[in-house]
């Protein structure tokens, strides 16, 4: 795995990028935008020109506001407006993927959430750039959340019918959370043979490496620093290390500033910030 963490964009976009590169990390994410509001900002020329000169891999996490299941025509224009300009900003700063949480139904069902996700979000990848796709990221299962298992991702990823424009970001806490145990290496292993019969590794695009404060199965979300979870190190260790995931993008999204999170990075790679593999 490319080890790699959640970068502060409260300096700016820049800083976050300087303090990745300056960490030898081969990897990041960063909200191009405050992930809290509607309104996007834009992006301006020398951020277009730091991040392309960058070797880096960089994922853009989309709004959290965003909720494209949504019944409600205003949210669902809204939605599709910001996914869409947030996936102009992924362009703009040279970048492939956004991340983006599934949706929540609100009591409409689960069936014609995951239906309404993947038409939007076809539909918006008709009118982006063609560089650019959108991941999406398992959930713990809070509330109305779709998502939490591997089946409503592969649902979603089959009727959005773009293999080449989507994909997955796996989270390890919200996957605990919605009742992977992957508290032990076979866990790991039992929890990768099931999205490998269910969505396809091949479509594993990106991790998001966290421990978890509450226990398998909670269906909460809430990040623990690496090793002081439910989880432990052990598991995450091993991820890592997986043959399987050389060239994927591993993105620790713990609690904290940059510096923790950096040394979160260290403590899963056992030394360095880089685990010896080769910067894809
Ligand atoms: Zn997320
Ligand atoms: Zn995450």
């Amino acid at each position: 795995m490319i080890p790699g963490i959640h970068a502060s964009t409260g300096g700016g976009l820049v800083k976050a990028l300087d303090f990745l590169e300056s960490r030898g990390l081969g990897c990041g994410q960063i909200f191009t935008s405050n992930q809290r509001r509607w309104k996007g900002r834009e992006i301006r020329e020398p951020e277009m020109k730091r991040f392309a000169r960058t070797g880096l891999t960089v994922i853009s996490h989309a709004s959290y506001l965003i909720n494209l299941a949504s019944t409600s025509e205003e949210t669902v224009t809204r939605s599709r407006e910001a996914l869409a300009l947030e996936l102009k900003r992924t362009y703009l700063l040279g970048m492939r993927w956004t991340v983006m949480h599934p949706g929540n139904h609100l009591g409409s069902g689960e069936d014609g959430a995951l239906r309404r996700i993947a038409v939007y979000t076809r539909d918006i990848l008709f009118e982006s750039p063609r560089s650019v796709g959108v991941l999406f990221e398992n959930t713990a299962g809070r509330g109305t959340s779709v998502g939490y298992s591997f089946e409503h991702l592969a649902r979603i990823l089959d009727a959005v019918g773009l293999p080449e424009r989507t994909g997955v970001c796996l989270d390890t806490c919200h996957a605990f959370a919605a009742g992977y145990d992957i508290s032990t290496v076979t866990g790991v292993d039992d929890m990768m043979a099931v999205f490998h019969r269910t969505v396809g590794l091949e479509r594993l695009a990106a991790f998001h490496l966290n421990d978890s404060m509450h226990p398998c199965g909670s269906r909460r979300d809430r990040h623990a620093r690496i090793g002081r979870g439910m989880m432990g190190l052990a598991p995450l260790r091993y991820l890592v290390s997986m043959e399987e995931f050389t060239g994927c993008p591993g993105v620790v999204e713990t609690p904290g500033t940059d510096g923790d999170r950096f040394e979160d990075v260290v403590l899963l790679t056992g030394g360095s910030g880089e685990p010896g593999q080769s910067k894809e």
